[in-house]
């Protein structure tokens, strides 16, 4: 497959073996501060101090100076997501629609898979979005999909995706941007990469828009 060179996911592992414990065993967080703007950035400048989860506020005290997080709003250990939400526990009641965002395969029926939002980055600015994903629970069943040239086998079977070419700048190239059959994508995908605006791709689910996985050349 010329063109690309390697696909990469973007969900963080820490998510994905905090939580595939059971139960997420932790005790409950009457408040929680992550001090990150939402949506997230990485301007210490800038950020909250109310919390994540619970009400309160936290004020600085004293001689000290202090600047805002840049990094990720949730704790995994907390059961929460990127968007503070309760990460929700969910059996997979038939053998397709819970496309496993880190080992890119569909876990198929009756396993247990976690709910959140996740917050797709790249890109960032105006065509930044959160989205829906499932992951494995079971973190041992769920090896990170790394393969060069190859695009998995889950997204082939989808009947319809969404292709969304960005360049450096983080815009989407519209006229790369479209629907593609299952089939068709890795041909797709490699009709965007191989024009010289591409930076990565994003592929999404054609009807809820939800994120699967970005392509990128390294
Ligand atoms: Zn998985």
């Amino acid at each position: 497959m010329k063109g690309i060179k390697g696909i990469r996911v973007l969900v963080f592992l820490g998510f994905v073996l905090f939580c595939g414990q059971p139960a997420c065993a932790h005790a409950d967080a009457i408040a929680q501060w992550t001090f990150n703007s939402l949506p997230p950035d990485a301007d210490k400048t800038t950020g909250t101090n109310s919390p994540a989860i619970g009400s309160g506020t936290a004020l600085i005290l004293g001689f000290v100076t202090a600047s805002y997080s840049d990094g990720g709003t949730n704790d995994p250990a907390s059961g929460t997501d990127d968007s503070g939400n309760r990460i929700v526990h969910w059996m997979s009641d038939k053998d397709t629609g819970f496309f496993c965002r880190h080992c890119l395969s569909q876990p198929g029926k009756g396993r247990e898979m976690l709910l959140a939002n996740y917050h797709v980055e790249p890109p960032k600015g105006v065509y930044w979005s959160p989205s829906p994903i499932f992951l494995h629970a079971d973190a041992d069943a769920c090896p990170r999909f790394v393969r060069e040239n190859e695009t998995p086998k889950a997204i082939r079977e989808i009947s319809l995706v969404g292709i969304r070419s960005y360049n450096t700048d983080d815009r989407m190239l519209y006229d790369l941007t479209d629907l593609s059959g299952g089939k068709e994508a890795q041909a797709r995908v490699e009709k965007c990469l191989a024009d010289p605006r591409t930076s990565y791709v994003n592929i999404h689910s054609s009807g809820p828009g939800c994120f699967l996985c970005r392509v990128e050349q390294f």
